[in-house]
């Protein structure tokens, strides 16, 4: 048996027997690991604080092949505040069914650890958008995780774009005016210029600064659609957290 201490995020938590958990954590490094923890139910409640749903926590475990055991916790940030107003909640669950489906299929990085306690915090703290932080999140991750769109120059005659950009959630590129009348593109949408400069912007900026943006009713309802869209399409499913927030927010 191996012993070692990590820092992570608990992005999942599932209770069994009288007083045991089964934790998904997010580790600084990004990568997701299974952690049974015995009776943290009833133990004390340093312990068990530790342990819950969207803490960020150091952990000390004992690791055999690739399964882990509590050995100990220590609470470093609580997000739990966020389980105070559902449609937060259900967009943090959102954040971390995400985060699941990215650890599926492709590799982790660090950054979206990185990214998602930024996210947690943004929409804990309630000082940003709820719309704006969720779509920012959904495409940092698509391109963290290598799914980022083109919006560099026009995908089709690869000519920087000047006047009205079009874009396909389908494709991940943008085409211009001229190339959008010559090859028809039904599948390509006219961004508004303030969508398209904050997708510029997700995509570039640091992930400290990534939700300090503004954008207008419209452009901000433009983001939000197609961020989710991409999101969904590009990984080929749904969220069972996500439509629980649609009911929420529709
Ligand atoms: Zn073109």
């Amino acid at each position: 048996m191996q012993h070692q201490t990590i820092k992570g995020l608990v992005i999942r938590e599932t209770d069994f027997g009288e007083s045991n958990r089964y934790i998904t954590v997010l580790t600084e490094q990004g990568t997701k690991i299974e952690v049974l923890c015995h009776n943290v139910r009833i133990r004390n409640g340093r312990l068990s604080a530790a342990v819950r749903l969207f803490c960020f926590s150091e952990f000390t475990l004992y690791q055999k092949g690739d399964k882990y055991t509590l050995n100990d916790a220590t609470l470093i940030h609580s997000f739990w505040g966020v389980a105070q107003d559902m449609e937060i909640y259900a967009l943090s669950c959102y954040f971390s069914e995400c985060v699941m489906a990215m650890a599926e299929s492709s590799e982790l990085e660090p950054q979206t650890t990185k990214l998602i306690l930024y996210a947690l915090r943004a929409v804990s703290e309630q000082k940003r958008n709820q719309k704006l932080v969720k779509a920012a999140f959904e495409l940092k991750i698509m391109a963290i995780c290598g799914f980022a769109p083109d919006l560099s120059a026009c995908g089709a005659c690869l000519k920087p774009i000047n006047g009205q950009v079009y874009f396909s959630v389908r494709e991940g590129v943008v085409i211009d005016k001229d190339c959008k009348k010559r090859i028809g593109g039904k599948d390509f949408v006219a961004l508004s210029s303030g969508t398209y400069e904050a997708m510029k912007y997700i995509l570039s900026c640091d992930m400290s600064k990534l939700f300090s943006f503004t954008l207008g009713t419209e452009s901000l309802n433009q983001l939000s659609i197609l961020c989710e869209q991409y999101t969904l399409y590009h990984l080929g499913r749904g969220f069972s957290s996500l439509d629980f927030y649609r009911t929420l927010c529709p």
